[in-house]
């Protein structure tokens, strides 16, 4: 799904929707506009890419309807257009949810992130019944506990720990309430950093955390090292001593993996400028979040430098053909123009963010971008893409969806 083959991924499976012509088609500013303004139609029930729409399209993004002027007449149909998705999709997980995969803990692509976003929904309408979905997320809790719960690696952000961790940083947001306990909290942490402890000494690596998934040792916002690392961060006040060093020491690590304003995809590699990925999963405009937080977090400034160095970068190397999306496309690469205005205050970065909204309605990007699969997606397709247009109508409170660093 990240423009690099992730074996056994199910994001990398999604299905063609209408709105791309059966998926031939390049992507369309009307189809953009299209998305904007119209609620998605209802999903079937029990289908398998369900889960997936669901939480790639409105509910996530509840606060922007509400707040924003543009959507506010529509604000009651597009809620229920997103119980009507999420019902169905509370309905597959509790039946049992994906066959082949543990996926019941996963934020991203499966059940924390299913009931996660029907407490948000069910919130929202004034429903009673949104504790229901609540209480089943802390219930998979006690899944993602075990050490090495998911064969393919167990930390990451879509499937493992830190997206569980994740999720529940956005309940706390949207909810305003902790929704795990502080045992619950610290259990997970400690599993992730036990988890990264174990991986360092079997694979005598010279820093104390390291991870894999799939085998692969990735240091992105998507899969890899960075967005653990965030996340533990965002948990800095549930963590020892002694592991809040170790964390400062992987994030400065890291940091010295740098090259030229960059990250490879995996440990160890050397960039080759023909195939350099500037994506939010796998490059600066994914790891400059966790920069975000380190500053924060320590207020130390080498660490807002290499999110301003980041930002640069993607300025100049951030208009993708791979979609319109904020995995891997125009929307992900134009957050962290948003993010770093949020940072420092400087409009210079609003006048980026807006050039690379206008790139999506060219003809160049029309006719150069690669057709999508998931065009409903919030990674991979236009909900995303919806979620950064209406941050650029209120970029004071503008984060990349899902992936806050104020919280
Ligand atoms: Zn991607």
């Amino acid at each position: 799904m990240c423009g690099r083959p992730v074996p056994a991924d199910p994001s990398s499976r999604g299905r063609g929707s209408s709105l791309a012509a059966g998926g031939d088609e390049p992507v369309s500013p009307p189809s953009l506009v299209s998305v904007i303004q119209q609620p998605p139609p209802p999903p079937p029930p029990f289908h398998r890419d369900t889960a997936r729409r669901a939480n790639g399209y409105w509910p996530q993004r509840l606060p922007a309807p509400k707040a924003c002027p543009l959507f506010a007449p529509s604000r009651e149909a597009y809620l229920r257009a997103a119980r009507r998705v999420v019902d169905a999709c509370v309905r597959y997980q509790e039946g049992g949810g994906e066959t082949d995969a543990d996926t019941r803990a996963a934020f991203l692509l499966g059940g924390a992130g299913v009931y996660a976003v029907a407490a948000l929904v069910y919130r929202a309408l004034g429903l009673p019944d949104f504790a229901r979905p609540l209480g089943k997320f802390r219930e998979l809790c006690e899944v993602c506990a075990p050490l090495s719960f998911l064969e393919c690696g167990s930390d990451e952000l879509f499937v493992g720990r830190a997206g569980y961790l994740c999720a529940a940083l956005v309940l706390k947001q949207r909810l305003g309430m902790e929704v795990l306990t502080p045992a619950q909290i610290k259990s997970i942490c400690l599993a992730i950093l036990e988890s990264g402890k174990q991986y360092a000494v079997k694979k005598r690596k010279p820093f104390p955390l390291m991870y894999s998934y799939y085998g692969t040792e990735y240091l992105g916002a998507a899969h890899g090292l960075s967005s653990i690392l965030q996340m533990l961060l965002s948990y800095y006040e549930y963590l020892q001593p002694a592991d809040q060093e170790l964390v400062w020491q992987s994030v400065d690590f890291l940091m010295d993996q740098e090259q030229n304003s960059n990250w490879p995809p995996e440990l160890g590699e050397t960039i080759e400028r023909e195939n350099e990925l500037v994506h939010w999963c796998h490059g600066a405009p994914g790891i400059a979040y966790l920069f975000a937080k380190a500053y924060l977090v320590s207020k130390k400034p080498q660490y807002l430098d290499t999110c301003i160095r980041c930002g640069e970068l993607t300025w100049q190397k951030g208009l993708l053909k791979k979609g319109p999306g904020i995995c891997h496309g125009v929307a992900g690469s134009a957050y962290v123009f948003l993010l770093l205005y949020r940072l420092t205050g400087n409009s210079k970065y609003i006048y980026r963010a807006q050039r690379f909204a206008e790139f999506l309605f060219t003809e160049e990007f029309k006719a150069g971008s690669r057709a999508l699969e998931s065009v409903y997606s919030l990674y991979e397709g236009f909900s995303g893409t919806v979620c950064f247009l209406t941050d650029l109508l209120q970029p004071n409170q503008a984060e990349f969806p899902l992936f806050s660093v104020f919280v």
